[in-house]
């Protein structure tokens, strides 16, 4: 009897990739997870984490099976899933490292989240391993796959603001568990700067193209509260960008929930806040027209991940956001620790190109503002 052919599944379905998600913590259960079901070219096909009965209820939940969820000691045998072509590493950052490059060593293209890891050195290891594997690699900035972010720096890379002059960002919330990981030198590589401060000096250095030609900071530690033994609190820090443009921003992890950015033109200026949440970004910008607020459609910042990566990864083309982008900011996190170290400003080597370390790929936007 002659077998039945087999029914092709639509070409959406046929074609989406396949991620398995390493790290089964507060992101990847709160958001990255449910964002994936959201996804128009990529979906979750296999879990790497140490808690088997989490990974098997997430699961139960998500239509996979007992299966599809690995022990860390087991993430080899994703070598041996064709249908998982790329990992989301949702770890400890000292951890991204080791799981990029495992990830590398069986053929997968890697997503790996910020803060690509606690060193330039390391950071640039792991673009090194995507690179002689042949895999890509893409640092998960969620920031730069919304359409407010892409508004602001058309904003400032338009002229519409006049010449840029000043720039400022904070980004704070209040650390509350003294057991976090992410208050451990050797987990977490630094404490609200590579967590949270991150945000304002990757920002920044998305709505100008440019890359920061020196920096200056100062960092508080204070004595006697248990949280900050390993990890500073605050860090304030400047940075000069060409023709005089200067930013000043603050992070810290004892202080009320903020995140807002504002730049200043000579005829006009952006605000966002809140400029990194999640949800609910608000950007107002003034023009020689007035002020307006832009408004967008509904989108998840971090299914635009999934489905840029995925895109990528078909199209065979550089993410917008790729390894070097996380070099970048390590490069200017480690100037940042050695000025509030020395007390001096910290000169960085010159970098003439706009989007220097960003990819040919640029996110697609889900409609014009109006
Ligand atoms: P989390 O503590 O909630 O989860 C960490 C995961 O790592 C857990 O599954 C835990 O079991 C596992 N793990 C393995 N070894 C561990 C160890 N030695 N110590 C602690 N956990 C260990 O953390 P999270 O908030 O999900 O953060 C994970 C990564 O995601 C970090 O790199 C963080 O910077 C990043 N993150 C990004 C965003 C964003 O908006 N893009 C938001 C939150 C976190």
């Amino acid at each position: 009897m002659p077998l039945k052919p087999e029914i092709p599944k639509p070409e959406s379905e046929k074609r989406r990739v396949g991620y398995a998600i390493v790290g089964i913590g507060k992101l990847s259960a709160e958001e990255l997870i449910p964002a994936a079901r959201t996804s128009e070219h990529a979906y979750v096909a296999a879990l790497v984490t140490s808690e088997e009965d989490k990974g098997e209820a997430f699961a139960r939940a998500f239509d996979l099976t007992e299966n599809d969820v690995y022990s860390y000691d087991e993430f080899e045998k994703l070598g041996e899933r064709d249908d998982v072509e790329a990992v989301f590493i949702v770890l400890p950052n000292s951890m991204h490292r080791e799981y990029t490059e495992r990830a590398a060593k069986i053929g997968k293209h890697v997503l790996c989240e910020k803060p690509l890891s606690v060193n330039a050195e390391d950071a640039q290891a792991m673009v090194d391993a995507c690179k002689d594997a042949g895999v890509l690699l893409m640092t998960a900035y969620r920031c730069q796959y919304t359409p407010e972010h892409w508004a602001a720096r058309d904003a400032v890379q338009s002229g519409k603001l006049g010449t840029i002059r000043v720039i400022d960002s904070i980004h704070a919330h209040v650390e509350d568990d003294p057991e976090a990981w992410r208050l451990r030198r050797d987990l977490a590589g630094g404490g609200p700067l590579p967590d949270i401060g991150l945000y304002s000096l990757n920002i920044i250095r998305f709505v100008m193209g440019e890359e920061p030609q020196w920096v200056f900071a100062d960092l508080h530690q204070p004595q006697g509260d248990e949280r900050f033994e390993e990890v500073e609190e605050r860090v304030s820090w400047m940075m000069g960008f060409s023709g005089g443009v200067v930013a000043n921003c603050l992070t810290s992890y004892a202080a009320q929930d903020t995140s807002t950015l504002r730049v200043l033109g000579e005829k006009g200026s952006v605000l966002m806040d809140p400029a990194f949440d999640y949800q609910g970004l608000k950007l107002t910008i003034e023009d020689d027209k007035g002020k307006f607020q832009p408004s967008f459609p509904a989108y998840d910042q971090f299914g635009n991940e999934f489905d840029h990566f995925a895109q990528c990864i078909r199209e065979g083309k550089t993410p917008w956001t790729p390894g070097e982008e996380g070099v970048a900011d390590h490069i200017v996190m480690d100037a940042i620790y050695e000025s509030a170290r020395t007390g001096k400003r910290v000169e960085l080597k010159p970098v003439k190109e706009k989007d220097a370390s960003r990819g040919e790929k640029k996110p697609e936007m889900p409609g014009e503002g109006v």
